[in-house]
Formats: structure tokens, C-alpha cells, sequence
């Protein structure tokens, strides 16, 4: 499949934020990504790929998604926000913070079920 020059500059932006986010060594494995039409109610799906006795993750990403399910990911992420907000929430350094990631696994579970 061909990409358009819209997908090339997005998939550029992507690759440069996974090249960040694994830099550290903390995956097991090298992490390459794919950009592809999948069925519109899915995001992407990451999986572990062996090619050539080498393995690597490989995360596929959704260039069809529906307007539905990118609204769904949109309010889990939000719902994370309202869950964890304090009265005090402006002096809070980091709202992306682990105490987020456990209100927006608690809505990823609720959403998992409808
Ligand atoms: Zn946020």
C-alpha cells in the first residue's frame, strides 16, 4: 500500500516519539512501527515479530480508525484526568503521573467491558 504524504510526516512524527519512549533500554526487544488499514473499531495492536532469528515488537497503528472508537480513547484518557483531580490540582507537577496511569487503567478495564 502507498502512503500518502500525510501518512510519511505523521509516520516520521510517530517513529521520533517511539525512538524517545524506548531509548532508555527498557524494552525487551527493539520496537519498529506500521502504519495500516485494520478494522475501524480497533487503535492499533502491538505483538512480538521474529524475523531472521531476531525478534522485535511491532506496533501497528490504525490509519482508518472510526470517529466512535478515537472518541472512546479520547474519554478514557479524560475520565483518568476527572478521577484523579484534587482540590488542589494546580499544584500538581505532573497530571501524566503514575497516579494518573492507575485512573486511566481503572477506565481502560470499565471501557474493556462495554
Ligand atoms: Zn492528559
Amino acid at each position: 500500500m502507498k502512503l500518502s504524504e500525510e501518512e510519511k510526516r505523521i509516520g516520521k512524527m510517530l517513529r521520533g516519539i517511539i525512538n524517545q519512549a524506548t531509548s532508555d533500554g527498557q524494552p525487551l526487544y527493539p520496537t519498529k512501527l506500521r502504519l495500516k488499514k485494520m478494522h475501524e473499531m480497533t487503535l492499533g495492536e502491538v505483538g512480538i515479530v521474529e524475523h531472521k532469528g531476531k525478534k522485535y515488537f511491532e506496533i501497528v497503528l490504525n490509519t482508518q480508525p472510526s470517529l466512535e472508537m478515537t472518541m472512546i480513547h479520547a474519554l478514557t484518557h479524560e475520565l483518568g484526568h476527572v478521577r484523579q483531580w484534587r482540590l488542589d490540582e494546580l499544584s500538581r507537577d505532573n497530571n501524566h503521573d503514575a497516579e494518573f496511569g492507575i485512573h486511566f487503567a481503572h477506565v481502560m478495564r470499565i471501557v474493556g467491558e462495554n
